[in-house]
């Protein structure tokens, strides 16, 4: 077994270094992507600082919010969302980064428990205009912002995007780079978002190099996964 401490501090200070050469004050949210991982590994994460956790699939994610309700843990969705796992999502997650469709948004309005506050939004952009891929094309972006806007049980933060998994490094900086300026125009047209869910283990510097404002992180928390569905 990993020491997920060690790891924990190793990626600690990696976005420490980036953040201090990209000139910016403010470190990155580290978020740690806990798909596939054992509600222990999840404790220990936990116990060595780690309060944000995402996670892609809904029932492994349930059974894991249910394991680990005595703490203070924070869940993000991270993963493809289908209508009929909206009601769940809006009753048992903080934030949400995937959104791609009004429809799917319009359900988690109106699904989300009041006592729960607003649910905390990304939309998730398919930045390389990849097949087959989730996320909502940049040209198709504005228009469903503004309609996420207006959704009042939703606060819409900001936009996250996976670059394509074979592109080359400097490819997934330009991607992000891109993103970015999407954001500031989503900006300069008044919606209040304050939000770059973007970077995983193996490019966070390049992320945070670009403004990121969340990373998304899991190999290298907690090791190569050996698969990236639940069993
Ligand atoms: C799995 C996953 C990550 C983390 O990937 P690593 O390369 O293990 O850091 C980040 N974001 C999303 C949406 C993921 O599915």
């Amino acid at each position: 077994m990993i020491d997920i401490v060690m790891h924990i501090n190793a990626v600690r200070q990696r976005i420490r270094s980036a953040t201090e050469l990209s000139g910016r004050t403010q470190e990155p949210l580290l978020l740690a992507i806990s798909k596939t991982r054992s509600p222990a590994e999840l404790l220990r994460a936990y116990q060595a600082g780690i309060v944000h956790f995402g996670e892609n699939y809904l029932q492994e994610a349930l059974e894991k919010i249910n394991a680990l309700q005595a703490y203070p843990l924070i869940w993000h969705f991270t993963g493809p969302i289908q209508s009929n796992k909206t009601r769940r999502i809006a009753e048992n997650f903080s934030w949400v980064h995937s959104l791609d469709r009004i429809k799917i948004a319009q359900r988690l309005n109106e699904q989300r428990p009041a006592e729960l506050g607003k649910l905390q939004v990304c939309i998730q952009v398919n930045i390389d205009r990849e097949k087959s891929k989730t996320g909502v094309l940049p040209e198709a972006l504005p228009e469903l912002a503004h309609e996420i806007n207006a959704l009042s049980h939703l606060q819409l933060r900001g936009l996250m995007a996976l670059p394509a998994a074979e592109a080359s490094p400097a490819q997934h900086q330009i991607s992000f780079a891109r993103l970015a300026d999407l954001l500031a125009l989503l900006q300069r047209q008044s919606l209040p978002m304050d939000t770059l869910s973007m970077g995983m283990s193996d490019d966070l510097e390049l992320a945070i190099a670009e403004g990121a404002t969340i990373v998304r992180v899991g190999s290298a928390l907690f090791g190569t996964r050996i698969r990236n569905n639940p069993p």
